[in-house]
């Protein structure tokens, strides 16, 4: 059994978070710490603990974080310039909250993808 994390609460709305978008699989929300001007996490709502605990039948959850981000992409006015998705996965890729999350980034030109 899986540690819930800060996000099952903002996905049930039992600590305050500025939800931008919310299903039956998927929650966004935007980061208390913005990287850019927009930047939105999209979270299964179903408890994932990383990208790597992913199974088969998560396949439709999955699908709906890129559908879900192209949706916020436009609603912010930054599709057609274009942004970045990132899934950090666990140590290595400096996953910091251990609740699987898209990050939707966007709003000026972000540079490469890795420092270096
Ligand atoms: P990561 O390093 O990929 O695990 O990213 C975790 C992200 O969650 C960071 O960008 C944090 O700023 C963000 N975060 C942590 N707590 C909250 C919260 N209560 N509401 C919104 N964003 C949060």
């Amino acid at each position: 059994m899986s540690e819930e994390t800060i996000f099952s609460k903002i996905i049930r709305k039992e600590i305050p978070a500025d939800i931008v978008y919310q299903d039956d699989l998927v929650t966004a929300f935007r980061d208390i710490n913005p990287q850019a001007p927009t930047h939105v996490l999209i979270i299964p709502n179903k408890l994932i603990p990383t990208a790597a605990d992913v199974v088969d039948d998560d396949e439709p959850t999955l699908g709906r974080l890129f559908t879900v981000a192209r949706k916020i992409a436009q609603q912010e006015g930054i599709a057609s310039d274009g942004y970045r998705l990132i899934v950090n996965v666990k140590d290595h890729g400096h996953q910091e909250v251990m609740h699987l999350h898209m990050h939707l980034f966007g709003g000026r030109p972000l540079g490469r993808m890795l420092p270096g």
